[in-house]
């Protein structure tokens, strides 16, 4: 793999991976971080905005800094998870890009090849992709990094449930457990020790559910003033827009986060074949066909009115 013989070939290694990181996002960048170190490697893991909390179990996480630091002269940058260069936001701007290998290793089809190299494949998570780099450098695979590597996967296949699920995702998650790693404590940190405020909230979310388009879109929202202003971390909503998706019926949910004055963060997913990831795209954002999302400008009830109107559009035309 033209990836592994590149890593092999240098010292000092910047790791980043998206804004608003996901499971996925934090899990690849410390699997990266722990299998780097384990070959003797300097490496740092930076991420332009904190790690949820959720995710502070996994191994290393207190290591993330949130800035390269200025000594540091990486001859690699590894960008994980984004389809896009911006999606890493501010710690691009913080290494010379013109005196370094940049590797992109991602699983999103829109993803643009914006690096000197690119290993850019079809499957579940960022995970997955991390797993054969490590394989393919002749590393076994440790705890700590089977740890990181089994939250990316559980998280970005919605805990094995997705159609992007396949024999591959499994067939990692069991070597994992086959390591010693307990699926159900895994679940447990990651999806079931969330803040009792994430019901509050959820709470009033869902009173203004509404379903359409035959009912086959639901959708809802959270504005700035329900999290009462008391310094709760956006992340605290992370997969609000999983819970129309149970709706019978429902084939497109979508789940709208007030982020600044007439500013809307979309979240979007589908059942079977609707492509969320095509109406994200009309709006400047990306995904996959199943999990989607963009940014969009406007009045709320402009920007749900834009948005449920292409997704409806989209569904009649499946
Ligand atoms: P989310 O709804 O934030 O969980 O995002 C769902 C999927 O869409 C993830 O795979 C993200 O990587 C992708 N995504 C979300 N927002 C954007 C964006 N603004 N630009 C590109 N891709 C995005
Ligand atoms: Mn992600
Ligand atoms: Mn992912």
């Amino acid at each position: 793999m033209r990836i592994s013989e590149e890593i092999l070939k240098h010292q000092r290694f910047v790791v980043t991976t998206h804004v608003e990181p996901d499971g996925d996002a934090v899990g690849s960048a410390l699997a990266v971080f722990h299998a780097l170190q384990s070959l003797g490697k300097d490496v740092v893991v930076c991420l332009a905005d904190s790690v949820p909390p959720l995710y502070r179990f996994l191994p290393g996480s207190y290591e993330i800094q949130r800035k390269v630091p200025l000594e540091f002269l990486p001859e690699c940058v590894m960008v994980l998870d984004c389809s896009e260069l911006r999606r890493a936001g501010d710690i691009i701007n913080q290494v010379d890009l013109r005196s370094v290998v940049l590797m992109n290793i991602d699983h999103h089809n829109s993803n643009t090849h914006f690096g000197d190299l690119n290993l850019v494949e079809e499957s579940a998570a960022t995970g997955e992709l991390i797993y054969n780099i490590i394989k393919d450098l002749g590393i076994s695979i440790s705890q700590e990094m089977g740890i990181c590597i089994y939250t990316a996967i559980l998280t970005d296949t919605g805990g094995f449930r997705y159609r992007n699920t396949t024999r591959q995702s499994l067939q990692i998650a069991a070597e994992i457990v086959g390591l010693g790693v307990n699926p159900g404590e895994i679940a447990e940190k990651a999806c079931e020790s969330y803040p009792v405020e994430r019901f509050q909230i959820l709470g009033k979310a869902l009173q203004n559910l509404r379903v359409g388009c035959g009912g086959k879109v639901a959708d809802f929202f959270v504005s700035r003033s329900m999290f009462n202003g008391n310094g709760i971390s956006p992340s605290i909503v992370e997969g609000f827009v999983n819970y129309p998706r149970e709706i019978n019926g429902v084939l497109v949910s979508v789940f709208f986060r007030e982020k600044g004055d007439n500013e809307y963060r979309v979240s979007l997913r589908s059942k079977g074949d609707a492509d969320v990831s095509a109406v994200a795209q009309l709006f400047g954002g990306g995904g996959h066909r199943n999990a989607a999302g963009c940014l969009v400008e406007g009045n709320f009830e402009a920007v749900r009115e834009q948005v449920l109107r292409r997704i409806c559009e989209v569904i009649q035309g499946t």
